[in-house]
């Protein structure tokens, strides 16, 4: 088997290594997170769009930030709720 080679997006800061995906964070994740939550936000306008490495950009299905909004809604709902 050849090793997959580490890279990083020059763009969202997000690594590889050995074809896992690692935010910026080092949290692990997927491809398709990452489109979603970062590289579909790059306008193609954005002359640096094309450094974006990500092999799924332009592709929907991951963790996007739609979900991730209803989630922390659900939270902060629950958080502000007054004690009875
Ligand atoms: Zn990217």
């Amino acid at each position: 088997m050849d090793k997959i080679p580490n890279k990083t997006c020059s763009k969202c800061g997000a690594h590889w290594i050995e074809g896992q995906l690692y935010w910026s964070t080092g949290a692990k994740g997927t491809d398709l997170d990452l489109a979603g939550l970062v590289c579909n936000s790059i306008s193609d306008e954005d002359p640096t769009v094309g450094e974006c490495i990500n092999a799924s950009r332009g592709q929907v299905g991951g963790t996007t930030w739609e979900y991730r909004r209803g989630y922390i809604d659900g939270v902060m709902e629950q958080a502000m709720k007054p004690k009875q």
